[in-house]
């Protein structure tokens, strides 16, 4: 089993979290930018936090034999504050850089008008640039926003195969299935998606344009609950083949539109993965 995990915050995990994630099959990760908890109050603790990105914490995945991508982009919660906003002129010289696999995380959080407005600059970057769009939706009102989110995809005129909406559920996915963008679905231990429900979704909707992530971050998270959720697929009658397409070759075809996606050869050789039995059986103990 080999896993390309397409949202998850490495910046604030451990070592440790790098080494379990290994063993667990784990090869490639996408790191969004997004809020760091504590609010930034000037644009130079932008451009470190990206450089970072784009430095530090490939090197520091590399180490565990697990390559490291990042998004770049304003978050939405930040794009309300009038201290962030002067980071929207640095993005352009950012999002030339080769890891950058697309701009993001983008979209609403409380849909304000300066989010509005922060959002379709932002696409409009990622069409400039030739890049596709990792979008949030918000975790309040969550269709509305939803829906929001995909009528200021379609006037920013980057193509819905662009475009990754992620963090959807049950009551969110329909519409999103239907404009075209794919599908993101972020796994949590105790809240929004579970490995369980995530199956039931694929059942219902299929496995195309289908990307599953941990999304884990300094909050209360799992990154092995991709792993969680291949498990569960294959437990439910889904195939390896499945599997693979689900947590590997979609992320790959939605991220690999960059042209910047340079995978190594034996990140997909299955014979370096035997440590991942003896982790599923003592990870209770
Ligand atoms: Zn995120």
């Amino acid at each position: 089993m080999r896993i390309f995990d397409p949202h998850i915050h490495m910046t604030s995990r451990t070592t440790d979290d790098y080494e379990r994630m290994h063993a667990a099959g784990v090869r490639a990760v996408v790191e969004p930018s997004f809020w760091l908890g504590q609010p930034r109050t000037s644009v130079g603790s932008f451009c470190d936090y990206f450089d970072a990105l784009l430095g530090w914490e490939p090197f520091r995945a590399r180490q565990f034999g697990i390559q490291h991508f990042a998004t770049i982009g304003l978050n939405p919660k930040e794009a309300n504050d009038e201290r962030c906003r002067a980071v929207l002129a640095e993005l352009p010289r950012y999002l030339d850089k080769d890891r950058v696999v697309a701009v993001g995380e983008l979209g609403y959080d409380s849909m304000t008008p300066e989010e509005d407005e922060v959002f379709a600059h932002q696409l409009g970057l990622a069409v400039e640039h030739g890049l596709p769009a990792l979008v949030h939706t918000p975790h309040r009102d969550k269709l509305t926003g939803t829906r929001r989110t995909l009528d200021v995809v379609r006037e920013s005129g980057l193509a819905s195969g662009r475009v990754l909406v992620d963090h959807l559920n049950e009551v969110t996915v329909g519409v999103v299935a239907d404009s075209g963008c794919w599908m993101g679905f972020s796994i949590y231990p105790d809240t929004k998606m579970d490995p369980y429900r995530m199956v039931a979704i694929l059942k219902e909707h299929g496995t195309e344009r289908m990307v599953v992530n941990s999304a884990a971050d300094w909050g209360r998270s799992d990154p092995l609950l991709t792993v969680r959720t291949a498990e569960a697929m294959l437990a439910s009658g889904f195939d390896d083949d499945d599997v693979d397409r689900v947590l590997w070759r979609n992320p790959v075809e939605f991220y690999g539109q960059s042209g910047r996606l340079e995978l190594d050869e034996d990140a997909s050789d299955a014979e370096t993965f035997e440590g991942n039995s003896v982790l599923r059986g003592s990870k209770d103990a």
